[in-house]
């Protein structure tokens, strides 16, 4: 897989240099479960590509970008509650963004408030 970057631990995951949980993997897309978890069921849905965040995406990412949300819905069919649950994405330090390889958080499982 070519446009990765070296020190990006998403990267060093989707390249099986460092071992992650993994929920689904396309030839696009792979979805792990989050280290940290915020919700019972916390998965991040993370592209491939390495792309910065959701303002760098570009013309040729369409269809990339698409494809998860399209992965997001296809997650929720195997929840507990189908259909349930919410999809976030940080941009930004100031917004809480900590890895900066574009990704989805995707949550379910509780009562999930702002
Ligand atoms: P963000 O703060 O939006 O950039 O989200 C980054 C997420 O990646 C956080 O929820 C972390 O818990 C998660 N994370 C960081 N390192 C790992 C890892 N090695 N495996 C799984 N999740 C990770
Ligand atoms: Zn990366």
């Amino acid at each position: 897989m070519t446009q990765t970057a070296p020190d990006c631990i998403f990267c060093r995951i989707i390249n099986k240099e460092v071992p992650a949980t993994i929920i689904a993997e396309t030839d696009d897309i792979i979805v792990i479960k989050d280290i940290a978890p915020k919700a019972p069921i916390h998965w991040l849905i993370i592209p491939k590509k390495h792309i910065r965040d959701l303002q760098s995406l570009r013309e040729a990412d369409r269809a990339l970008a698409c494809n998860m949300l399209f992965m997001a819905q296809q997650l929720s069919q195997q929840l507990p509650s189908p259909g349930h649950f919410r999809i976030i994405s940080n941009n930004g330090a100031e917004a809480g963004q900590h890895v900066f390889h574009i990704h989805l958080h995707f949550l379910s499982g509780a009562r999930l408030e702002f």
